[in-house]
């Protein structure tokens, strides 16, 4: 038996007390909130999109950053044991569109309540309000930790599941990656990621508020696409959000740090040119002698129409029978490109992942041991592993919290 401390009562740490508490071992997870799972209770809008029950081809695919690392810890624990584990927890699930797993309650706190009654039944001990403020290594080996109060706890193994730097007030502050590298770890450059994207022109204020469905997204610098989607978005008052530039913003973080990024939609994704070109030539054959201002509103949500007109360069005024053939051909290049400059990505405040973290190559992917510190282990968001929405990002603390529990046994 094991004296095991668990340094944050997160997803993962709370998974991997469960699994070592069911062995057997004494463990004990330090927590420094007033209760565990903060960050759970609001994951996906505080419905908890727990997993994704794709196959592992797309598992993989939707690990943005190093996924072969996951791939011993996918297979020890993956998202029907992750399933199975709930269920038999007394939680019911139900998959969604897109593969989602959440409770068919649509509570988060349902799976934190799952968790915290398996921690109990296992014995695991949960100290709350008590800070790590160091490990304590000797000889290349873990020894315990220290708390913020000065007390020293001895162990045979430390779990850091401390998570990253995103919404930080859920306690996630990046001790984990100080951790890291007082104990002889590298640690990437950290960033947030799944952000809002911030964006120049001041045209896009006036949209904001407007949610868009069945749009294109393309991503350029130059005439490189970095990144192109399909899906939902959202103008708000700096800039973009929405599923598909939250995904954007995984794949465009470092290409940002070099500069702005050339942005477009296009508004009709499902018609060619030739077949919308039709469609405008339709509205304007029935309004022949209306102004372009009160028949273009037709093809838009209203919000746009103003910012369209504007960006079409044609006076607003003007009778549709004087519209030349050029005119149209603008207006069907702006509906097909809407351009915008990309200048940043929001912050960790409201980032849902942290992108970076515990160098891969110092940490053994099949048990997430330290190769540095024998007995030292990291998981979770702590690690220099990330993913898109969808579940992909829980699953990440679940697999790798039972790859450690499991080495551990
Ligand atoms: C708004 C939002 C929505 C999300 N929705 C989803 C979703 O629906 N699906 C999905 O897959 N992912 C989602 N995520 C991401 C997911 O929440 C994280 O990937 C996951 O919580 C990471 O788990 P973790 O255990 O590594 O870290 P955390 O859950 O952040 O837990 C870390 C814990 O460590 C504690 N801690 C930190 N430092 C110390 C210390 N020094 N001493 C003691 N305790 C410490 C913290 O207080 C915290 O409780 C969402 C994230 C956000 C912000």
């Amino acid at each position: 038996m094991s004296r095991v401390l668990i340094v944050g009562g997160g997803a993962a740490g709370m998974m991997a007390g469960v699994l070592l508490g069911r062995k057997g071992h004494d463990v004990t997870i330090l927590e420094k909130n007033d209760k565990p799972g903060k960050k759970l209770f609001i994951t996906g809008k505080g419905r908890c999109n727990l997993t994704n029950a794709c196959d592992r081809e797309e598992l993989m695919s939707r690990v943005v950053s190093n996924s072969r690392f996951m791939y011993s810890a996918f297979s020890t624990f993956d998202q029907q044991d992750v399933m199975a584990f709930f269920e038999a927890a007394g939680v019911p699930l139900k998959v969604e569109r897109g593969n989602r797993v959440f409770p068919v309650s649509d509570h988060s706190s349902d799976i934190i309540k799952a968790l915290t009654r398996e921690l109990e039944k296992s014995h695991v001990h949960i100290r709350l309000k008590t800070a790590v403020d160091q490990v304590i290594v000797k000889d290349d080996t873990v020894k315990g930790v220290r708390l913020a109060d000065h007390t020293v706890l001895p162990a045979d193994a430390v779990i850091i599941a401390s998570g990253g730097l995103s919404y930080p007030s859920t306690g996630s502050t990046g001790d984990g990656f100080r951790f890291a590298l007082e104990t002889g770890h590298r640690v990437t450059d950290t960033s947030p990621s799944l952000v809002p994207l911030l964006v120049r022109e001041a045209y896009i204020k006036k949209l904001m508020g407007l949610s868009l469905k069945n749009v294109s997204l393309t991503i350029r610098r130059g005439r490189k696409v970095l990144y192109d989607d399909f899906g939902e978005m959202l103008f708000t008052d700096r800039g973009v959000s929405g599923p598909m530039i939250l995904s954007a913003s995984a794949y465009v973080g470092a290409e940002l740090k070099k500069g702005p990024l050339d942005a477009s939609l296009d508004l009709k994704p499902a018609l060619t040119r030739e077949q919308l070109d039709s469609r405008i030539l339709r509205e304007f054959e029935a309004a022949p002698n209306k102004q372009f201002k009160n028949v273009i509103g037709v093809l838009f949500p209203a919000s746009l129409t103003p910012v369209m007109i504007e960006l079409s360069h044609i006076d607003p005024d003007r009778k549709i029978n004087y519209i030349t053939r050029e005119e149209r051909e603008l207006l069907i290049d702006l509906i097909k490109g809407f351009p915008f400059t990309i200048t940043g990505k929001g912050d960790f405040k409201e980032a849902v992942i942290t992108q970076g973290g515990v160098h891969v190559k110092d940490i053994d992917p099949k048990t997430m041991e330290s190769k540095k510190v024998s007995g030292l282990y990291f998981i979770g968001e702590v690690l220099d592993v990330d993913a898109v929405t969808g579940g992909f990002n829980l699953q990440i603390a679940w697999s790798t919290a039972a790859a450690a529990a499991e080495a551990i046994c």
